[in-house]
């Protein structure tokens, strides 16, 4: 009798959800050499995750400047 008109609702392709999230971190770059300073004895000296490994040094600021001269320039 009555004829259900059913239309087909168009094809609605389902939208992308959310773009990927860029990146923004603002602030230091990510740098890949971690360094760290570790004591030998009454000597310091700074390490790094590459492997690299500073002279040793009386004291750790020298120690840690030498990390910081390594990661700015490895
Ligand atoms: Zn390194």
């Amino acid at each position: 009798m009555c004829e259900s008109d059913v239309s087909d609702p168009p094809t609605a392709s389902p939208t992308p959800s959310a773009p990927p999230a860029a990146p923004g971190s603002a602030g230091t770059p990510p740098s890949p050499h971690a360094t760290s300073t570790t004591e030998r004895g009454s000597f310091c000296l700074a390490r790094c995750v590459c492997g690299w490994s500073g002279p040793a040094r009386r004291s750790r600021d020298l120690a840690r400047t030498d990390a910081a001269a390594h990661a700015l320039n490895p």
